[in-house]
């Protein structure tokens, strides 16, 4: 993990030319062989590095050659046709973070301008983004990797905020920036991959559609989370259906496009 031992790494430090030794903290494994370090200094007054590693390919086994469909919401922040749904990632910290820099972000418009006091809360506001931002990252990459990992194949929804189902304990900011955020890193570790990802129309009703007999309840209703079909009569949940429908939509389109 070096280039030409210019930069290196030992357990919590880092070297670098002409800078010598400097301890570094982070929570991602990095593998491979180093090829650039890009710095960059943050409002909070704290440096950040982007480490790129060259990584072999991943070679792909028959046993990942498989494709999933996702639903994405706020509370099942992840469910996946089979059934496994995945939480919004530390939502009581993320929530506890958010109040605390809304409060801030009231109190910097009370401070005088261009006052020591105005500076520091300043500063603070960032470092609580900060910390935000980088909290999802984290889990969103540890979620994105654990897909790509498992599928070769990846269909999701276009995302339509509008009728999302709002969740109360965060902000709407947070839950939008959170899908945004996830679907990009999700997008870049499936293109390391070699991993494909299929967007399915947005208009396409993925919840209101039994994925058995294609029924199409039109009056069901945001709350319900169980619904029965009448036509088929099946019991579905509400997320896990959609994910099936999803799955059975993307690979149709990925049909087409291969046709074409
Ligand atoms: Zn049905």
């Amino acid at each position: 993990m070096n280039i030409n031992n210019s930069i290196r790494i030992e357990g919590r430090r880092i070297r670098l030319p002409k800078v010598g030794m400097i301890k570094f903290h982070t929570k991602q494994i990095i593998t491979g062989e180093i090829s650039s370090v890009t710095f960059r200094k943050k409002n909070s007054g704290k440096y950040y590095a982007a480490i790129l590693c060259k990584d072999g390919p991943i070679k792909s086994s028959k046993k990942n050659r498989r494709s999933c469909g996702i639903d994405l919401g706020i509370t099942n922040f992840v469910t996946i046709n089979t059934g496994e749904i995945i939480r919004f990632p530390e939502q009581n910290k993320i929530k506890h973070l958010d109040k605390k820099t809304r409060r801030l972000h009231r109190s910097l418009s009370r401070k005088q301008p261009q006052s020591n006091n105005r500076q520091k809360n300043k500063e603070k506001l960032s470092r609580g983004y900060e910390k935000i931002h980088n909290t999802l990252k984290y889990h969103f990459y540890k979620i994105a990797q654990r897909l790509t990992e498992k599928y070769q194949i990846i269909c999701l929804e276009t995302l339509n905020i509008k009728n999302m189902l709002k969740n109360r304990k965060l902000s709407k900011k947070i839950q939008e920036k959170s899908w945004h955020m996830f679907v990009e890193i999700l997008e870049e570790k499936a293109e390391q991959r070699g991993r494909t990802i299929i967007h399915i129309d947005q208009w396409y009703p993925s919840s209101k559609t039994c994925h058995k007999c294609q029924h199409i309840k039109q009056d069901l209703k945001q709350g319900e989370q169980t619904w029965t079909c009448p036509q088929c009569k099946t019991i579905l949940h509400r997320d896990i259906n959609a994910a099936k429908n999803i799955l059975q939509e993307g690979l149709k389109t990925k049909q087409v496009n291969n046709k074409k």
